[in-house]
């Protein structure tokens, strides 16, 4: 579904992203590990269309995407998710719901205010949308309170049904459970293999070691901005190479 191909990306003199080649196989959960510093993040963003490579390509459904923008890449079904940012916040949930279709309209906001009946129509199937994937992860009862107000989990809940709102086929994910309750994790993770069932496909960036040996087959391991190995997570747990660069870094 998504592949990349001999990905390269420098910052200043430092190589972020060093022939980084990966393939995301439809209806997985494909999970990304690596120690920090190793270009997991710059590799989802050149994924998802916010910063271009140097060379290599982003293939999508077997086609080079590298000229789309990342609004474009959503789009066709390619999305990466956003930290509910704090003018986000002080939105309501249900406003960051719209906002997301709405963008993925290529609308821009103002035309909301000079209402003609097809976009009424539009928006009220955009709200029963909303609705139904809120209903799913029980945050239809705050709907009208500011996502600020959410716990970090649900802000995380709210982060992936934004993104559903999209429709899309692969949902990037950085680091879904960072600052997420034990309880709320367990939902998360739920949440993610629902999908996953319905025909979603997932790529997971993760520091969780449980939350990757539940949910995540194949699992890549990073390090130095590429691809050290891809295996089960039994296959990497137990690489001696995938030690070395963990330890590498934290000696
Ligand atoms: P990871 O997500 O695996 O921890 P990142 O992809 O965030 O790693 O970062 C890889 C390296 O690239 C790090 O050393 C980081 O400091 C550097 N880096 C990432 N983004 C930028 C940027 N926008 N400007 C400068 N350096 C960056
Ligand atoms: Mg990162």
């Amino acid at each position: 579904m998504l592949a990349a191909a001999e990905l390269t990306k420098s910052f200043g003199g430092f190589q972020a992203l060093a022939g980084c080649s990966l393939e995301i196989a439809p209806q997985t959960i494909t999970g990304i590990i690596g120690p920090n510093g190793a270009g997991k993040s710059t590799l989802f963003n050149v994924l998802g269309g916010l910063l271009a490579p140097e060379s290599g390509d982003v293939l999508f459904e077997g086609r080079s995407i590298l000229g789309l923008r990342a609004d474009e890449r959503a789009r066709i079904g390619l999305v990466r998710t956003f930290q509910i940012s704090r003018e986000l916040g002080e939105l309501t949930v249900l406003e960051n719901m719209l906002l997301a279709s709405r963008q993925q309209d290529g609308e821009a906001v103002w035309r909301t205010f000079f209402t003609p009946a097809h976009v009424r129509a539009q928006e009220r199937a955009a709200i029963a949308k909303a609705r139904a994937l809120l209903e799913q992860v029980a945050l239809w009862s705050h709907a009208n309170e500011p996502a600020k107000n959410l716990s970090g989990g649900q802000k995380k809940l709210l982060e992936i049904s934004r993104a559903l709102m999209l429709e899309p086929k692969i949902i990037l994910l950085d680091e879904p459970t960072s600052g997420v309750s034990p309880a709320m994790t367990e939902a998360l993770g739920k949440a993610i293999l629902q999908l996953r069932d319905r025909g979603v496909t997932f790529a997971i960036i993760e520091h969780d070691m449980d939350v990757i040996a539940r949910l995540c087959a194949p699992i890549y391991v990073l390090a130095g901005g590429r691809t050290l190995i891809r295996g089960s997570f039994r296959e990497v747990a137990s690489n001696e190479e995938v030690m070395k660069a963990y330890l590498g870094k934290a000696a």
